[in-house]
């Protein structure tokens, strides 16, 4: 019998170039991993034209075939509940206002997001760039591509790029040597981060072919995204370690998302689930006013209190910071744990909410 339900051998199955050919864009073709419920059915036709619907057999495996709750699958599936957002922008960080030349996003003086490619391994429901991934319009042809580089040239307080899309590593190895030697040649670019989702969506796309072209490209960063425990999978450990191997620190930005990961139990095991494999825990975002995405969206207050309770419960460094992306940048949305001064004192909340005095007077002189 074959091990996987694809039924097809381990080595056609590790083969990342198959998995991007069998992908599944049709309720008939997910019939073979799940039972699609009424309303998931008539979310695939509905919208279609919307936003586009493509898994990975591999994500589809980790999908629990009876539970249309079951959280690797909202995810990915369309619901009709996306069609019910009122208030859901295209665009809520005005990415385009913010980009000076095509795909080139900026929001602080030294640093921006290079949108270098517009194709992913399959299509998350909750989607920040839902607007331009998988959109023809969107494609970076080569030409466009080398409009951004000469951008990042011309503007020598650039030091950090982050590559990100869609997925830069849907690209082929050779593509994206030749992208990061561009990079590595611009003196003013201190280091390259990698946004993307592959080692959760598509673990097999790291190859030592792959980790041999980052290793030639110091210092590069990769940001992964995992949302859930269950996406800690061998195969997706075994892709952050070859990264690792390779030079390349992983950090992980998570969304939190109402129903997948929006209680303490299951953040805490996300979070100890990666520190256990070397992936420290970066950013956790508040799900953006973004159209089609109510439904996974949580009040900003319960956020706040969820990391609240992590913190004291399970290590620092795993705990990542909460943030809300703004068109003016990334605001930390923290539980104030500095109460205020009293004299000579400042007053701050401990884990358990005690209350401590910690003698802190001023020098004096300085100013209050
Ligand atoms: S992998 Fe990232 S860029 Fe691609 S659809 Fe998912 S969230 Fe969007």
């Amino acid at each position: 019998m074959s091990p996987h339900p694809a039924g097809v051998s381990d080595a056609q199955w590790r083969d990342w170039t198959w998995q991007m050919r069998e992908r599944i864009r049709t309720a008939e073709s997910l019939s073979r991993w799940v039972s699609p419920t009424a309303d998931e059915r008539e979310a695939i036709e509905r919208l279609g034209d919307r936003f586009h619907f493509v898994i990975t057999p591999y994500y589809a495996a980790l999908m629990d075939p009876d539970d249309p709750q079951c959280p690797i699958r909202r995810q990915v599936v369309p619901r009709l509940a996306e069609l019910d957002d009122p208030s859901g922008v295209a665009d809520p960080l005005d990415e385009v206002a913010h980009s000076p030349v095509k795909n080139v996003i900026r929001v602080y003086p030294d640093r921006i997001a290079f949108c270098v490619n517009n194709e992913c391994a399959l299509y998350c429901r909750f989607c920040l760039r839902k607007r331009m991934v998988g959109d023809l319009e969107w494609v970076m042809k080569k030409r466009e591509l080398e409009d951004g580089l000469d951008w990042i040239r011309r503007n020598p307080e650039i030091r950090d790029v982050l590559l990100t899309g869609g997925d830069p590593l849907t690209f082929g190895d050779e593509k994206l040597d030749w992208l990061l030697g561009e990079l590595r040649s611009i003196e003013h670019v201190e280091i390259v981060r990698i946004g993307s989702r592959l080692p959760v969506t598509l673990p097999f796309r790291v190859t030592d072919s792959l980790c041999r072209v980052l290793e030639r490209h110091p210092p590069i960063w990769l940001h992964t995204h995992f949302n859930h425990p269950r996406e800690i999978t061998p195969e997706a450990a075994e892709a952050c370690d070859r990264l690792l191997r390779a030079g390349v620190p992983v950090g992980n930005q998570s969304v939190l998302l109402r129903g997948i990961n929006d209680d303490v139990a299951t953040m805490k095991a996300l979070c100890e689930g990666l520190v256990r494999i070397r992936v420290r825990p970066y950013y956790c975002y508040q799900a953006q006013l973004l159209e089609g995405t109510a439904h996974f969206r949580v009040p900003i207050e319960d956020g706040i209190a969820l990391f609240r309770a992590l913190r004291g419960r399970t290590s620092g460094f795993a705990i990542p910071l909460y943030v809300l992306d703004t068109p003016h940048g990334k605001v930390p949305l923290v539980h104030p744990h500095v109460i205020g001064r009293e004299g000579d004192c400042v007053i701050v909340e401990t884990y358990e909410g005690l209350c401590w005095r910690e003698r802190n007077p001023r020098p004096e002189g300085t100013r209050r």
